[in-house]
């Protein structure tokens, strides 16, 4: 596969932060592929690097040694204003604490995004696609965690995003309502085709992957396919 074909490839990707005694090699020459249109886990122990690659990768932390390419375009080499464009036009990022603006409603929190990228869907759509409907104007205090989540997952997809990155989606919410945050996951990948990157300490999401990668220590250690990908319901939690 050329690298057009792939959402990411990267090589010899490093991320040193500090300098000197207090250098923390977070990144150590990270080779990657991640073809468009997979459900990619991150897998790995705390401090293995998972979060920094999705920082360089989704444009908002650079690289201190290699290359990224986005669909062939040299993230690396990017000046900060195209970086900019590229998060604002290709990037979705949901976290793991939703971040959403406690004054706004769920849609006037999407709107927030719809209002300045390029194709966007409406707000209502977005929030149709998560199962929000009923609670498009309810304030975030008025929504479960679980709900806030999809609100955040909303904003993420309105624009149509090229990828979608996840850092521990599910990581506040308990297995019912994680099930539900994955269903939505599963949803956004095969509906809008979005490659979707979730970096997570559940091991058990691994699951419903198309791709399995394992962190360690600033490295990648493993790669698996799964053959048959589970269901969000079938994960164990
Ligand atoms: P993970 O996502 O796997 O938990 P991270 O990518 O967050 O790992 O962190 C990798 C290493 O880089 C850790 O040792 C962490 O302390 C360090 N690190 C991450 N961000 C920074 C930063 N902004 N400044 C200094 N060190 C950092």
């Amino acid at each position: 596969m050329s690298e057009t074909e792939h959402t990411f490839t990267t090589r010899g990707l490093t991320k040193v932060y500090g300098s000197g005694e207090a250098a923390v090699h977070a990144l150590r020459g990270v080779d990657l592929e991640i073809p468009k249109g997979e459900i990619v886990v991150l897998l790995g122990p705390s401090g293995s690097g998972k979060s920094t690659l999705l920082n360089i990768v989704g444009g908002l932390d650079r690289a201190t040694d290699g290359e990224a390419f986005f669909e062939g375009q040299n993230l690396t080499a990017m000046s900060d204003r195209d970086l900019t464009r590229y998060r604002r036009d290709h990037v979705g990022f949901v976290f793991q604490f939703y971040n959403l603006m406690p004054s706004l409603t769920a849609r006037e929190n999407v709107e927030l995004v719809t209002e300045i990228a390029e194709d966007p869907m409406d707000a209502s759509e977005a929030l149709r696609l998560v199962g929000l409907t009923e609670r498009m104007d309810h304030f975030p205090a008025q929504m479960s965690g679980g709900e806030q989540q999809r609100v955040a997952i909303a904003r993420a997809i309105a624009k149509k995003p090229t990828v979608l990155f996840c850092d521990e989606p599910t990581g506040a919410l308990d297995s019912a309502t994680g099930r539900a945050v994955l269903h939505v996951l599963n949803d956004v990948n095969a509906k809008l085709g979005a490659t979707v990157m979730i970096v997570t300490h559940a091991a058990a999401t691994a699951g419903m992957a198309h791709r399995v990668i394992h962190f360690a220590d600033g490295a990648i250690r493993s790669v698996e396919t799964n053959a048959h990908r589970l269901s969000p319901d079938e994960i164990k939690w």
